[in-house]
């Protein structure tokens, strides 16, 4: 299986996150990244697709607003990472705000994904490396690997959250639409929502979403998530969320996903999108989920059982040590 990363993705190293009351270090360590490099091997570097297949699913004023907010934030002198404080959770609107704070808090939906200097080329290089796995996959591979880091699933087509800014899921689904491909199917099984991939392919029919992850009524994203979420307009049916409780096991991980593949065999899809992520692990230290490192090969050998060419995207996974025999455990599987 040909895997892609690229040396920028590390660059992103944000100090602290506001969380749960205070100033806490922040989660998505650039570690993370050397160590599934250490573990995997045989790595290469995507080549540069340029930014139409972003904005393809990203608002350009939105990936302006990227790159331009931290330069902004060292000039009206401020310390430490970009971290916004004011949001317009009512009546948002495209506003020609100049104010740093304003433009941040425009484009956020949290207080624990800072931004820096460097984080526009980390999450542009997590895109370019789901795009070339997009494309061996498009070009007849059967699956192939995408190590994004920063993650993507929590970003919606116009702002930041959870660690996340691009979303290289919705950029690698987008993009096998764009090459042909009718129908394809996003199977998410971080342990947090995919609020951001939700939301892109909310109203659209040809792109199926499907997510298991940790009840939204006890974790992060909150809001969204919940298994009355179905879906709107021409894409009615076409998302599916499977919550589950703290101290899933397995077994219980096991029979949602074998109801995510059998909607997606329903669907039928030409391409699928696995958002991967390692922090349903027992030890991971902001999740609570019982996965043990060979649970994710049995997960991935149901998943690759399906037959379906697949584009595996790297989002979370904070028990920095185990997490590269985590991801090479995933990826035995196929
Ligand atoms: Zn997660």
């Amino acid at each position: 299986m040909r895997i892609f990363t690229h040396p920028l993705q590390a660059a992103h190293r944000p100090r602290d996150e506001f969380h749960n009351g205070g100033l806490t270090p922040y989660a998505d360590v650039p570690e993370r990244l050397a160590l599934m490099r250490a573990a995997l091997g045989g790595i290469e570097t995507p080549p540069d697709a340029g930014m139409a297949p972003i904005l393809a699913v990203h608002d350009a004023a939105y990936c302006q607003a990227l790159q331009d907010v931290p330069h902004l934030w060292c000039a009206a002198g401020r310390p430490g990472d970009a971290i916004p404080y004011a949001f317009p959770v009512a009546r948002r609107r495209a506003l020609s705000l100049s104010r740093v704070d304003a433009l941040l808090g425009a484009h956020a939906m949290d207080t624990v994904t800072p931004l820096t200097v460097d984080s526009w080329a980390a999450a542009y290089w997590s895109s370019q490396s789901a795009l070339a796995a997009t494309a061996a996959v498009v070009g007849g591979d059967r699956s192939a690997f995408a190590l994004s880091r920063p993650p993507g699933h929590h970003a919606g087509r116009d702002y930041c959250g959870g660690y996340c800014h691009l979303n290289h899921a919705a950029v690698a689904a987008q993009a096998a639409r764009d090459a042909g491909v009718a129908r394809v199917a996003i199977l998410d099984i971080d342990y947090h929502h995919g609020n951001g991939t939700q939301d892109i392919f909310w109203e659209r029919g040809d792109v199926f979403y499907a997510s298991i992850h940790a009840d939204p009524a006890t974790d992060f994203p909150f809001y969204w998530g919940h298994a009355d979420e179905v879906g709107a307009d021409g894409g009615a049916g076409a998302t599916l969320n499977l919550p589950l409780p703290h101290g899933t096991t397995l077994d219980a991980f096991r029979a949602a996903q074998a109801t995510a593949l059998d909607a997606i065999a329903r669907f039928g899809p030409g391409l699928l999108v696995v958002s991967f992520g390692a922090d349903t692990w027992e030890g991971d230290p902001i999740s609570r989920f019982a996965l043990t490192t060979p649970s994710y090969t049995t997960l991935a050998a149901e998943i690759a059982g399906c037959g379906w060419p697949t584009v595996i995207v790297m989002e979370g996974g904070y028990a920095v040590e185990a997490l590269g025999h985590n991801v090479a455990s995933f990826l035995a599987g196929f």
